[in-house]
């Protein structure tokens, strides 16, 4: 066989210039060792550069390449699978090769010490142990006991827990030792990143499925043996979607392959967490940016040696190095936490498909309120539909009431608490339960809504809210740039109360400490919990329930519960529903449903108030009756007649300069030069629209510019837009910033 004389590598340094393999020759000493996969280190101009090898050759491509220096570790840091999917990953969400590869790495292992433990092993059979404690028994106890307990574990113990279990010492061991019965050995240990307290029996109930739950499974059976592979989910919490993740899992480790397990959010689901961790003792694996360096290195290294059958871990557990994977579940598929907002800005759901079909597994996904990408995909067949309906203990989910603010602001109510709120708010305090107060989301930009009919002054073209922009005054379009005049009146019931809209938990806090001044209220934003402990602390706070108000955005709508909550009220779901977003009304239904799950966790009944000054918009009417299929419809409607996705791509480009001027500039020339090489309007396939400030005009002191690209199929450009845009930011100053999202899942 001949061997592989050259090699092209990946520099591990981030710069569109470089963003290229290069190629270096093996000399004979590391003939065999560099593979595909292997980090290696090279000459690069007068450094040394760690690099990744993505290629190997026979022939050089380029003259008298340089040699690699050496290889860094025993085994290629990627496996085959990561080099294709990096590079897949690379090309469909823009980013540059490295930083795809860095995803697949093991986590920074730097710096953390190996812990070993002194490890106690048999050198005899079961049955030999036994027969050797048995003739001990008499003159040395605590040598048979230790004999015991090695026949009867079936494997190497640690010291310290033999010693605690026999009562032995340590002269016991070593005479043991010296007969050739036992040896010892240092283990390296493993950071648990949980306690081992559970007691293992008697938790591990059987599944138990409904009726419904059985023709479920039987569906997704199919789906091991069968084409199709990809299933949605869609049930109501409480409907058993666990019991199918759980069921589907057990069966995948039977059959000798491996779990891939992904949830938005951890620390959200300690009873999945618990569930696994019953379910495969020893075979479970747990990674998680909450770990110490040293815990999620260890749980990497267990994955990669092939010593875990099931990996649970958020967005990126999908990059685990498990092998013959079976089944990838992907629960609560819409989450946004799935997006990553960071070059490579890739979604989960994306690199967990690509997986799947790799590997030949099944995907599971499962949501109360699925994306409309994935459930478009079920209506045309690329997915499988398994819906249930059925709610397990027949509790009943919240009354909803909508409350009309308009009429609220008509009868000169000019609280932010309508009359209903503020009641629902004293009886619940009346009776020593606790509330919820949600704001969807902090105001960040303002737009104009007429307090009197509820107007909100939108695009023509694109059906998103104009933005409130100062100096000078006037209303601005961000996906086409439209602009237009501040309304005096009301271009509908021509009132003179249209205005900015905008309001802030502080805002909410200071009212409620006005009418309930006895009363303890907490807020929970992104200003009050910066830190974890600070978050804890809320968190305790309000479970012993020491304060009866809670206060927060978006981050208290998930997963608390809270049996105490009797109320929770939605303080203006126009926020949400008005950021100038083509998902917003897709964003409100999810939260006010999220929001309304957080009413009667316990005993008491729930109840829910929304307060809104669009009474009638679908989303909200949808997300009071609990009606995700009423809410899917209209905004399937709205979606084709304004071709957004997921009738449609957009990739959305981001200049962004620390001078207004030249991040406008910049993006005005960058819009010029793909236009010159990318089909636009004219050809009816897709268009660039731009360049408009962004939603959030300024960040970290830097000034942003949006261009969007719109329509079909715009992977086909990708290597255009690429291109077009390395080389411009080649030529510009380090002072402009471009990036590149596709299909973002926030377009501010
Ligand atoms: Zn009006
Ligand atoms: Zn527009």
């Amino acid at each position: 066989m001949t061997e592989e004389l050259y090699a092209r590598v990946i520099l591990d340094m981030v710069s569109n210039a470089l963003d290229r393999p290069f190629q270096y020759s093996v000399p004979s000493h590391l003939c065999g060792r560099v593979k595909l996969g292997s980090r290696v280190q090279v000459p690069f101009r007068s450094q040394k550069i760690t690099a990744y090898v993505v290629a190997l050759d026979r022939e050089a491509v380029v003259e008298n390449p340089r040699e690699i220096l050496n290889v860094q570790d025993p085994y290629p840091v990627l496996r085959p699978e990561f080099v294709k999917l990096s590079y897949w990953l690379s090309r469909r969400f823009f980013s540059r090769w490295i930083e795809a590869i860095r995803l697949c790495l093991p986590p920074a292992g730097d710096g953390v010490k190996t812990r070993y433990v002194q490890y106690v092993w048999p050198l005899l059979p079961e049955s030999s142990l036994l027969e050797e404690s048995a003739r001990l028994k008499t003159k040395a106890f605590r040598q048979a006991l230790i004999l015991e307990h090695l026949a009867l574990a079936k494997e190497g113990l640690p010291w310290t827990e033999l010693k605690e279990k026999t009562g032995a010492g340590r002269q016991s061991l070593t005479s043991l030792i010296n007969k050739g019965l036992l040896k010892m050995e240092m283990v390296p240990c493993e950071r648990l990143p949980w306690e081992e307290t559970l007691e293992q029996t008697g938790l591990h109930r059987e599944l138990c499925l409904t009726g419904e739950q059985e023709t479920a499974w039987e569906e997704i059976k199919k789906g091991f043996s069968g084409e199709q592979k990809q299933f949605l989910i869609y049930g109501i919490t409480g409907s058993g979607k666990t019991e199918l993740y759980l069921r589907a899992a057990e069966e995948v480790v039977k059959q000798g392959r491996t779990v891939l397990f992904l949830v938005p959010e951890i620390a959200l689901t300690p009873q999945v967490l618990e569930q696994l961790r019953i379910r495969f003792p020893g075979r479970f694996a747990l990674l998680h940016s909450s770990l110490s360096p040293g815990e999620r290195y260890d749980q990497w290294l267990r994955v990669r040696r092939g010593e875990v059958r099931l990996v649970f871990g958020a967005r990126s557990a999908v990059f685990a190095p498990l092998r013959n994977i079976g089944l990838i579940v992907m629960d609560e598929e819409h989450e946004n936490t799935y997006k990553q907002y960071d070059s490579p800005r890739y979604h989960t759901r994306d690199v967990a498909r690509w997986r799947a079909a790799y590997h030949g597994s099944v995907l599971l996904m499962g949501s109360a309120t699925p994306s409309l990408e994935t459930f478009l995909e079920t209506k045309e067949e690329k997915v499988k539909l398994i819906r249930l309906s059925e709610r397990a203990g027949g509790r009943l989910l919240p009354s909803v009431e909508v409350v009309d603010m308009r009429r609220e602001f008509n009868d000169k109510n000019r609280s932010i608490f309508s009359r209903p709120l503020r009641r629902a708010m004293e009886e619940t305090l009346s009776r020593g339960e606790q509330m919820m107060l949600f704001l969807n989301r902090r105001g960040f930009s303002s737009f104009q809504l007429c307090r009197q009919c509820g107007q909100v002054i939108k695009c023509p073209s694109c059906d998103v809210s104009l933005t409130y922009h100062s100096s000078p005054e006037h209303l601005q379009c961000h996906y086409c740039g439209y602009k237009r005049v501040i309304l005096e009146f009301c271009p509908n019931c021509n009132s003179r109360y249209i205005r900015n809209f905008g309001l802030g938990t502080q805002r909410v806090e200071k009212e409620v400490k006005s009418i309930f001044p006895e009363i303890e209220v907490i807020r929970m934003d992104s200003d009050t919990t910066i830190d974890r402990r600070a978050y804890t602390r809320i968190w305790n706070t309000f479970k012993e329930k020491r304060a009866s108000v809670l206060i927060g955005t978006q981050m208290i709508a998930k997963g608390f519960d809270f049996p105490g909550v009797t109320l929770v009220g939605i303080v203006a779901a126009d926020i949400t529903l008005h950021l100038p977003d083509f998902r917003a009304g897709e964003r409100t239904f999810q939260l006010l449903s999220q929001a309304a799950g957080r009413a009667g966790r316990g005993a008491r009944e729930g109840r829910v108030i929304i307060q809104t000054f669009t009474p009638w918009h679908y989303s909200i009417k949808a997300a009071a009756a609990h009606n995700y299929m009423n809410f899917l419809q209209e905004e399937f409607k709205r979606r084709k007649i304004l071709l957004y996705p997921p009738f449609s791509e957009i990739i959305l480009i981001s200049c962004s300069s620390p001078l207004e001027t030249k991040a406008r500039d910049s993006a005005e020339s960058l819009k010029k030069r793909l236009a010159e090489s990318l089909p636009s309007s004219g050809q009816g396939e897709a268009e660039l629209l731009g360049p408009s400030p962004a939603p959030l005009f300024k960040i970290k002191e830097r000034f942003r510019y949006h261009l969007i690209y719109k329509g079909f199929n715009l992977l086909k450009y990708s290597e255009i837009i690429r291109d077009a845009v390395w080389n411009f930011t080649k030529e510009t100053g380090e002072d402009i910033r471009v990036t590149v999202d596709f299909n973002p899942l926030m377009m501010l």
